[in-house]
């Protein structure tokens, strides 16, 4: 689907909140590399879908209702065969019919299982006073705990990229800590100065988190994106 096209449909449900699966669209075309990711209906498409993405897969809740997915067990991780496949559906299915029974599901995503790496996020939210900021870390505890994260504004120069990578304490994990691979750093700053460059074209977008993405020693898979646009575009 084109962008016009996302927004349009959202604007249309009157939604601000994009699902997993069209966040990941959006994301892709801002030119962040995103891991594949289908929507199933059924129980009957999920499967078709891990037989076609290839095994291990990763089944999710997708429902505009449903904000933090694995809160509610909405994520189901390293799903190896069909039948793995069936049972993640059922329970996700009830997991959320239990906590939200007026959730409106429009069924589960579907996506292969990454590569480990390091988990980092970048993540945009818009400052009433200075406007859209864009912000890195890395993922897990190194944000939510410790808040260790580095801000700049849109536009994002070269520059600027390159410094808040660097910036943040736990940068050496980054650069190949104890003989550990280094993450591809430089693909890190293209994202970033991507991402820039999509918010400055797409003002209707007030939000952005890529959490987390996955950094490797060359180059980088967003595999969780939420997206939320500004309320009435007209
Ligand atoms: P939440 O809405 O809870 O943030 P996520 O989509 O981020 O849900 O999934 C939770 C965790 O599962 C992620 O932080 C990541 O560690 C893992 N995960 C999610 N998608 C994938 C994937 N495609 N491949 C490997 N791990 C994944
Ligand atoms: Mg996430």
């Amino acid at each position: 689907m084109a962008i016009a096209d996302l927004l349009a449909t959202a604007n249309r449900e009157k939604r601000t909140v994009l699902t997993e699966v069209e966040s990941k669209e959006l994301i892709r075309e801002a030119g962040i590399p995103v891991v594949e990711t289908r929507l199933a209906r059924s129980e009957k498409e999920a499967i078709r879908l891990a037989k076609l993405l290839g095994f291990p897969v990763v089944l999710k809740i997708v429902s505009p209702n449903v904000i933090h997915k694995s809160d509610i067990g909405g994520v189901k991780v390293g799903l190896t065969g069909e039948r793995q496949v069936a049972q993640a559906y059922n329970q996700i299915m009830h997991g959320v019919s239990n906590v939200n029974p007026s959730a409106t599901i429009h069924g589960v995503s579907v996506q292969p299982m990454a590569l480990q790496g390091i988990e980092v996020i970048i993540g945009m939210y818009k400052d009433s006073q200075f406007g859209p900021l864009l912000m890195f870390g890395l993922g897990g505890i190194m944000v939510e705990v410790l808040k260790d994260v580095a801000f700049r504004l849109v536009p994002l120069t070269r520059r600027d990229a390159r410094n808040m990578i660097r910036e943040i304490k736990a940068y050496p994990l980054l650069d190949g800590y104890r003989g550990r691979d280094p993450a591809d750093t430089a693909a890190l700053e293209v994202a970033l100065l991507s991402l820039s460059e999509f918010i400055e074209k797409h003002p209707s977008i007030k939000e952005v988190d890529l959490n987390p993405i996955l950094a490797y020693k060359e180059g980088l898979l967003a595999v969780d994106a939420r997206v939320i646009l500004e309320e009435d575009q007209g």
